[in-house]
């Protein structure tokens, strides 16, 4: 289980050409088409527009929207809808922000707003959050959405389901005895990280470590790519246990 942006691929003020690192497509490629591996991704995007970044021979489930959508590789969907109510706060404060002139930096999702402020001088981005903070406070703060942070903004969102909601679902349609791992970079991937427990492999994909539930932690790319090449050596071999080699231990 792989989140995309900051994990597979560097982070770009075009969230369109944010493109995976030298080496990582060939290698999801390949991993996607071995009998023994069941790639998914798990990423806060949208799921139809992760798909239409990854290569078309790459064969990977994808949970989009915080685990609120599944699109598997047979193309079947399903979306995890929130209730009218909430949606309709989404909306107005979509409506807001751009009234306010703040349209460039929203993402506007199946199931979620995020505010991206990472091309911005921090003295914006205080004002960018505050502006937000403001807009979503005059609507009352239904108390089943929350402004969460993450790396580059913030996410107007319902936290009912997570990447840990979408980890637990995957894990539950796998033989307990498969060799799992789970790798990300953000404050969103701790709920992931928690979900999976002892139950496989939690890696920190980061440059810079840092507090997290993870167990483990690995500097993309260089050794995102050797842990690409052992899990694939791993799952040629029928030798699961040589994925532990893997990953710097933190
Ligand atoms: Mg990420």
């Amino acid at each position: 289980m792989l989140d995309y942006d900051g994990t597979l691929a560097p982070f770009h003020i075009d969230r369109f050409a944010a493109s995976p690192y030298p080496g990582v497509e060939d290698r999801l490629a390949v991993l996607s088409g071995l009998p023994r591996v069941h790639l998914v991704l798990v990423s806060g995007r949208s799921a139809r527009e992760l798909r239409g970044l990854l290569r078309p021979a790459t064969e990977a489930e994808i949970w989009g929207s915080h685990g609120r959508e599944r699109l598997k590789c047979d193309g079947s969907y399903k979306l995890f809808a929130l209730d009218p109510e909430q949606q309709a706060t989404l909306e107005r404060v979509a409506e807001q922000m751009a009234a306010l002139g703040f349209s460039e930096t929203l993402e506007v999702k199946p199931t979620s707003l995020a505010v991206h402020w990472r091309s911005f001088e921090p003295a914006v981005q205080e004002q960018i959050r505050s502006l937000i903070q403001s807009v979503f406070a005059q609507l009352g703060e239904p108390d089943d959405l929350h402004l969460l942070p993450f790396d580059g903004g913030l996410e107007l969102r319902s936290t009912d389901r997570t990447k840990g909601t979408a980890v637990e679902q995957i894990l539950a349609l796998e033989p307990a005895t498969l060799p799992v791992a789970y790798l990300g970079d953000d404050l969103t991937d701790e709920d992931a990280f928690a979900a999976i427990g002892d139950r496989g492999f939690s890696i920190l994909a980061r440059t810079e470590v840092r507090e997290s539930f993870a167990r483990f932690w690995l500097r993309p790319p260089e050794e995102l790519l050797e842990f690409l090449d052992q899990w694939i050596a791993a799952a040629r071999s029928q030798s699961p246990a040589t994925i532990e080699s893997a990953g710097a231990s933190r």
